[in-house]
């Protein structure tokens, strides 16, 4: 992992490690916002840091592990943080687009590492537990639950996909993809009927921005969802028809898996 060093910092750590802590840097999206948030670290920002800032193509290192980040009060002794490229208004859809996907599977691997070295559980605490100071994951929001009137920040959201993200720490820890949603109906858009919905539609959503055609992961099967699947049809050599079947789910799911 490239490393650009925080200006701001403790040397050395006062707590056992027993937080992850996941943070959004409310900037843009963009290929380039880890080092550039990494370098704001380094020279201009306020006092403040985190241990790796995530983007979709890169992670860079700001603080040791072995040292203390100014990311959260009340969470920085214990804590290990993580900044994701991205803003604490993002919806689940937004969370689960083509850019955000890549950024959280970065992330996943920087904390798959964590939790095999630290021994910390996959799970998202509340902020009681936060509180009891048990381990695991929480958000920066977490901790400002947690702690009442020490801090206002909210990121990274309400909506973080934290099944999501989890998952993917957990494939991640045991080496494997994370386990596939497999195919369990067609799904169909039909103009003038209620859009399908569901877990599973949200999955074939999340497979057409891994293979490149921006969609709304909302678990609607809509027009936008038809459209792109078309195109994706149209790529994988199955026939065209904007209806999910299961030689379309498996062609999508083989690819993106890649
Ligand atoms: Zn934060």
């Amino acid at each position: 992992m490239k490393k650009i060093q925080a200006r701001y910092y403790h040397n050395g750590r006062v707590s056992p490690i027993k937080l992850i802590v996941m943070h959004s840097m409310e900037a843009p999206e963009k290929p380039t916002t880890a080092e550039a948030v990494a370098n704001w670290f380094a020279t201009s920002s306020p006092k403040t840091s985190a241990h790796v800032c995530v983007d979709s193509n890169s992670s860079v290192r700001c603080v040791d592990d072995n040292d203390t980040a100014w990311a959260a009060p009340n969470a920085n002794a214990s804590g290990l943080h993580i900044e994701l490229t991205g803003y604490a208004r993002q919806t689940r859809a937004q969370w689960l687009d083509a850019f955000s996907l890549a950024t959280l599977k970065n992330a996943a691997k920087v904390a798959a590492a964590w939790v095999k070295k630290y021994d910390i559980p996959i799970r998202h605490l509340t902020p009681a537990q936060v509180r009891a100071g048990h381990k695991g994951f929480c958000a920066h929001v977490d901790v400002t639950r947690a702690y009442p009137g020490t801090g206002s920040h909210t990121d990274p959201g309400a909506v973080f996909p934290w099944d999501r993200f989890l998952a993917m720490v957990k494939a991640e820890v045991n080496g494997e993809p994370a386990k596939p949603v497999s195919w369990s109906r067609t799904l169909v858009y039909t103009k003038g009927k209620a859009m399908m919905k569901g877990a599973d539609v949200e999955a074939w959503q999340a497979i057409l921005n891994e293979l490149g055609y921006d969609v709304d992961v909302d678990g609607l099967y809509g027009l936008g969802s038809t459209e792109a699947t078309k195109k994706a049809q149209s790529k994988l050599k199955v026939l065209v028809t904007g209806t999910v079947d299961k030689t379309t789910w498996q062609a999508g799911q083989k690819a993106a898996s890649k």
